[in-house]
């Protein structure tokens, strides 16, 4: 055997905070962790006082079942907690609450673009978040609560996903959909959106689920398809070689010999469910999920990322990656349907939005609501081309001028003086400087030389700023020149 006759086998577990504004078992808020104070935000419920009594928070519920409904999960019909029992330190009630045997939703399925195809969800349940563990410098570990009892939401997949770019093709389609749904910012430097990977190898053509590891603390797409590579390439290799995977948990470690590698090495042999002694959350009865509360949230669904972007292609006659583009964020793909609303080809639209506006949003810093041109205006610039009053070369530099300035496209082409130059009146003077200025080539062009004429176009185009219309440039030119025609 060799390394090719085998093929991963992968299923991911996503850990969501919730976007709520307080937590999940008490009315502490939630704050951004990259501004906020430490241990701000602390009550007896979330720091784990005795006796403290926790209450489920019932718009955290709401999202939860919402992301199961886009995920096509069947919702359960009452809502049950368990505790999960471990100590560690960012735990302070030596427990958390999740739920075990009964998680709110479960069998869905998402349809990844691209080839991964279908990946079935096989549970996802609410839980709180931990502590969050600061190692100082000096040694010492401090701890900041803010985050202790944050709603989570854990997706778990069926193990169908069979390579790295599968399974950041899969994470990257989930937090799309939690983006859709205000569940989650998808700001993953924050810390809101974690990733794990389970990942076994097994023969080709076969169905076996092998021993299989676990990569935690995966914080972005790349380290997650990075760990999966070097899992199954370190996995294959224990098998050629005649060893045998040990279920374990990996984790990240310096290479000896070169502190720009990272490897992964067995970090602790896995724990089993048994050993976290589950047992139904005393504090928080089972309560009943009404089939109207659930009927509800799925007529307020909105539309999501991968139908919006079929309904792209088809009405819009856009390509799967332009389409994809456009409506992975909502916010980007509503100010696009505004942008198409407003101009006669949804393609022209689209080619501005993913080439010229992309960029100057980009350069501004990438947030579309702080961008001063409004779908209606950009429309409307994009109208002006199509009439001919602007050239798609200065029409470019007005976008940039309106990101920066807020006017509209008519203000700005009449401020700079951009409007395009057209008519024989207008085309003719400049067309006969051009051919009176370049003796040389002119002669050239009745000599035979085809291609000088274009160079002459460009003559001209330079002298107008990129201003005269091309194909009225093009036939005053020619009549310019067959009236100096040697005879
Ligand atoms: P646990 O609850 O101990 O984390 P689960 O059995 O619920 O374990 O599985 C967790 C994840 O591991 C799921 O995403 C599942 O698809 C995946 N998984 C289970 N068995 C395998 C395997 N043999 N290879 C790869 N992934 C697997
Ligand atoms: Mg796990
Ligand atoms: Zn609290």
């Amino acid at each position: 055997m060799t390394a090719t006759d085998f093929e991963p086998v992968i299923g991911l577990e996503i850990h969501a905070e919730l976007q709520t504004r307080s937590k999940m078992f008490c009315g502490c808020p939630v704050l951004d962790p990259l501004v906020s104070e430490p241990n701000v935000a602390v009550c007896p419920v979330c720091v784990g006082l005795p006796g403290a009594l926790p209450v489920a928070n019932r718009r955290a519920v709401e999202l939860g079942i919402s992301v199961g409904l886009a995920l096509n999960c069947q919702i359960r019909d009452f809502l049950a907690f368990a505790r999960k029992n471990y100590f560690y330190p960012d735990l302070p009630k030596g427990y958390q609450i999740s739920q075990h045997e009964y998680p709110i939703a479960f069998n869905g399925h998402i349809d990844v673009p691209g080839p991964t195809g279908r990946v079935r969800i096989r549970r996802a349940h609410l839980e709180e978040d931990t502590a969050k563990l600061v190692h100082a410098s000096d040694g010492t570990t401090l701890v900041d609560f803010n985050r202790s009892s944050v709603p989570l939401f854990e997706i778990v997949t069926e193990p169908d996903i069979h390579s790295a770019e599968g399974a950041m093709a899969y994470a990257s389609a989930v937090r799309d959909v939690l983006r859709y749904l205000g569940a989650n910012s998808g700001d993953m430097e924050k810390g809101v959106l974690r990733l794990e990977a389970n990942v076994s190898v097994r023969e080709r053509g076969t169905t076996d689920l092998n021993t299989r590891t676990e990569i935690k603390n995966l914080n972005s797409f790349s380290s997650l398809g990075r760990g999966i590579e070097l899992e199954v390439q370190r996995q294959i290799a224990l098998i050629l070689s005649g060893g045998k995977v040990r279920q374990a948990t990996m984790g990240w470690e310096q290479a000896e010999n070169d502190r720009d590698r990272v490897k992964l090495v067995e970090q602790r042999i896995k724990e089993n469910a048994d050993d976290y002694r589950y047992f139904p959350e005393p504090d928080l009865r089972p309560v009943p999920v009404s089939r109207e509360w659930v009927a509800r949230l799925r007529l307020e669904l909105p539309e999501l990322p991968t139908a919006r972007a079929d309904r792209f292609r088809t009405a819009f006659g856009l390509s799967a990656a332009d389409a994809e583009l456009l409506t992975a964020d909502r916010a980007l793909g509503d100010y696009f349907e505004a942008v198409v609303r407003g101009v006669s080809t949804p393609k022209v639209a689209a080619n501005w939005m993913l080439g010229e506006f992309m960029r100057l949003l980009n350069e501004g810093g990438g947030e579309l609501s702080s961008v001063k041109v409004t779908a209606d205006a950009l429309a409307e610039l994009i109208r002006e081309v199509e009439q001919g009053n602007v050239t798609p070369s200065s029409a470019k530099s007005v976008l940039a001028d309106m990101f920066a300035s807020g006017e509209r496209a008519p203000a700005v082409i009449a401020r700079r003086g951009l409007t395009t130059l057209r008519g024989a009146d207008a085309l003719t003077p400049v067309a006969e400087k051009i051919v009176t200025d370049n003796p040389a080539q002119v002669a050239q062009y009745f000599a035979g030389k085809e291609n000088v004429f274009q160079w002459l176009v460009g003559q001209i185009m330079k002298a107008t700023k990129g201003q005269a219309d091309a194909q009225q440039t093009r036939t005053t030119l020619q009549a310019v020149l067959e009236a100096r025609r040697p005879k």
